[in-house]
């Protein structure tokens, strides 16, 4: 699964801590990151020299997207993550496989290995703001600008549309994916595919209320237990529905919870808490 906004913010704190001052003397591409580069989702083959040589100055994040900023005032970007970091503090713990390896000039290096796709791209402001995902992020439900007003606001612009994939419209409300957004509409007894025009206010103030309390709490147990942050640590949030579903009871009412495809990704539902 997906690095999603509890996993991100751990991440780039740490990486905040670890890398600061830190100095890229060599990027090593492996051999996976081939397919990467060929989607256009990788940039470090052309551009990579431009992150070279310069201080780590700052590293933030918004939404999905970590953004390691340089003294030189370029960026290294990572987004839409699928895969796991790691920090080596020495060529002895260094992987054999990874899509790649930025060296320090101090010994010490950052590995990322992807198990599908990511988003490592080197680049200027500008680049940034003109790139179609990550100059295009809305606020996660953790920053000031989520208020109920602005959630409502975004339900209306896409009331004829299903309520699972108008959370994981990125330039609107940033931080989702499928994995925190299948345990919130659990949470809020919402079927996945209900359309935002069918959600009576209270299901819309509830839905809200609970966006809020699952992230805050996944963010206070550090991400999830599947994912691992920048030293091989898992997090200690547990999904509330997960695969596999084949003896999965709903914890509320006791019946048989269902996987469907919805929007491309799997959604765990239960048929009977989650009614259309
Ligand atoms: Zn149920």
């Amino acid at each position: 699964m997906g690095l999603e906004l509890p996993e991100i913010l751990n991440l780039s704190r740490q990486m905040e801590k670890t890398l600061k001052n830190k100095i890229i003397s060599e990027i090593v591409l492996g051999e996976r990151s081939k397919g990467l580069i060929k989607q256009g989702m990788c940039s470090l083959d052309e551009k990579g020299d431009e992150i070279l040589n310069s201080p780590i100055k700052s590293v933030k994040s918004r939404g999905k997207w970590i953004f390691i900023g340089f003294k030189n005032e370029m960026f290294l970007v990572l987004g839409e993550l699928i895969g796991k970091f790691r920090y080596l503090e020495d060529e002895k713990d260094f992987p054999d496989s990874y899509h790649v390896l930025f060296q320090f000039t101090d010994g010490s290096a950052l590995s990322f290995q992807s198990s599908l796709y990511a988003f490592l791209l080197a680049a200027d402001k500008e680049e940034i703001h003109d790139h179609k995902y990550a100059g295009n992020i809305g606020p996660s439900p953790v920053d000031e600008e989520f208020t109920y007003s602005y959630f409502c606001d975004i339900l209306s612009k896409y009331n004829n549309r299903g309520i699972k994939g108008v959370l994981n419209l990125q330039g609107e409300l940033s931080g989702l994916g499928n994995a925190y957004i299948n345990d919130i509409l659990y949470k809020a007894r919402i079927h996945p595919k209900a359309k935002v025009s069918s959600l009576k206010d209270s299901e819309k103030k509830e839905l809200y209320d609970v966006i809020i309390e699952t992230v805050n709490t996944a963010i206070n147990k550090r991400g999830s237990i599947k994912e691992y942050d920048l030293f091989g640590e898992t997090g200690n949030y547990v999904r509330l529905v997960d695969q596999p579903v084949k003896n999965m009871k709903c914890t509320i009412c006791g019946v048989q919870m269902v996987k469907m495809n919805v929007m491309g990704s799997s959604s765990y539902v239960c048929p009977q808490c989650q009614r259309m």
